[in-house]
């Protein structure tokens, strides 16, 4: 029987099985995964603002595929995949082989090699820098009662993309709340959002961009842009000599694709492989790369599209029927990609959209929330809700 091995159990990961789970082969997928829980990656920045806990965006692996029989899961870390032996090598077992790999290991925090990042910057990329983020922060935040220091009350976010925008929409809703719990002065607070470029949210136009910075800046959002960070201190984020003191410090300037990548010797770009048009690696007809590891061309602007969850779900799709058709003996399809758009929340009750969804919307405020609430609810991008992923066609 032949093996299917899928690494990764994010968005990507998670549908490739779905996917052919449900395509009635004679053959046996093996799921592997670090952690026993998928996470809803699209809502980490809601953990680490502690406005939602691990259980309102976890879901237990094995349990969403207890009734597919052909389906195993083991829970363990993949060091590297063996590309000449057709075997992937984990922490703590065996390697295991397979006759087609899927590989969907995700994306990891980008430092840009700027010194301090790791020791003293917050990265948000799972469960555990999330939780990690969230504990520091209301530390810091309540150790003010005592310490009277000023600086445990500044929070810089780095970076100022789709996860640093949303971070700080739900850092300020909470701050309120925080303050009467925690027992410091609101007026003190500051938090500030420092950006290497010209632009805020620079996936949206001007005006929903400008929306966004407006209704944060209103509540009391400092924004820097054109400020490279240069070094990040236990006590200050640095650009170029200028300090942006903050005893919390949170990194949100961007991701690579996993570090097994470049341990695996893949011809890469920040752990990228630029795939084939059927989504298959370059001289490696039985691996598909999808999702944060992979970098599909845009032959509308021939650059590579943004990562995202909702590409990675479509990847998923089509690395799943060519992996059907070429156990079938047929040839594999062209992986083509329309992006349904874009939602930012700015907290639970606003955010920015630009949807191209029965026409073109660009939505802020209220309306975009609800567009943010029903992507969650009904996944029109099949990327906020595993559960309606899963169960989806
Ligand atoms: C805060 C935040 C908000 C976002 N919001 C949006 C949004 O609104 N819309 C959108 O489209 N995209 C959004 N993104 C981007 C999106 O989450 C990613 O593009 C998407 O998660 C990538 O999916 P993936 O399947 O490639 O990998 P991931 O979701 O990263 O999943 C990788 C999986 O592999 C596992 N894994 C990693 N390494 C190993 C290993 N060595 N061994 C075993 N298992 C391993 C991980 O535990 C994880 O389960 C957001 C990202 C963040 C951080």
């Amino acid at each position: 029987m032949k093996r299917i091995l899928v690494i990764g159990a994010g968005y990507g990961g998670m549908r490739a099985v779905k996917k052919l789970a449900g395509a009635d082969l004679d053959a046996e997928i093996v799921l592997v995964n670090k952690n026993p829980y998928h996470y809803q990656t699209t809502q980490l920045h809601e953990v680490a603002a502690g406005t939602k806990e691990p259980s309102d965006i976890t879901f237990d692996i094995t349990q969403a595929f207890a009734n597919k029989k052909n389906v195993h899961v083991i829970i363990d870390e993949v060091t590297k995949v063996d590309q000449d032996a057709k075997q992937v090598e984990l922490k703590n077992s065996d390697p295991i082989g397979y006759d087609y790999l899927v590989n969907s290991l995700g994306f990891e925090s980008e430092t840009f090699g700027i010194p301090g990042v790791e020791e003293n910057g917050w990265p948000i990329v799972d469960i555990n820098t999330a939780l990690a983020a969230r504990k520091h922060l209301e530390d810091t935040l309540k150790r003010y009662k005592t310490s009277h220091d000023e600086n445990d009350l500044h929070i810089v976010v780095c970076g100022a993309g789709f996860t640093s925008i949303e971070y700080l929409g739900e850092l300020v809703h909470r701050m309120p709340k925080m303050a009467k719990e925690y027992g410091f002065p609101e007026n003190l607070v500051k938090v500030e959002c420092v950006e290497a470029g010209p632009k805020i949210l620079g996936m949206f136009n001007q005006d929903l961009a400008g929306w966004a910075v407006k209704y944060l800046e209103k509540k009391g959002v400092i924004f820097h842009v054109s400020t490279p960070i240069t070094e990040v201190m236990p006590n200050a984020v640095v650009s170029n000599g200028t300090q942006f003191p903050a005893n919390t410090i949170i990194w949100t300037t961007g991701v690579h694709g996993s570090h097994v990548i470049a341990d695996s010797g893949y011809d890469q770009k920040r752990n990228r492989v630029v795939v084939a048009d059927d989504l298959r690696v370059n001289g490696r007809p039985d691996q598909f790369l999808i999702g944060d590891v992979s970098g599909v061309n845009n032959p509308g602007n021939g650059r590579l599209f943004p990562t995202t969850a909702q590409i990675s779900i479509a990847q998923a799709d089509c690395a799943a029927n060519n992996i059907v058709a070429l156990l079938k003996g047929q040839p594999t399809e062209k992986f083509v990609f329309k992006a349904l758009g874009t939602v930012c929340s700015l907290g639970p009750t606003a955010g920015v959209a630009s949807i191209d969804f029965f026409g073109h919307w660009n939505l802020k405020g209220w309306l975009a929330a609800i567009a943010k609430k029903f992507v969650a609810d009904r996944a029109v991008f099949e990327l906020t809700n595993i559960r309606t992923m899963l169960e989806s066609d």
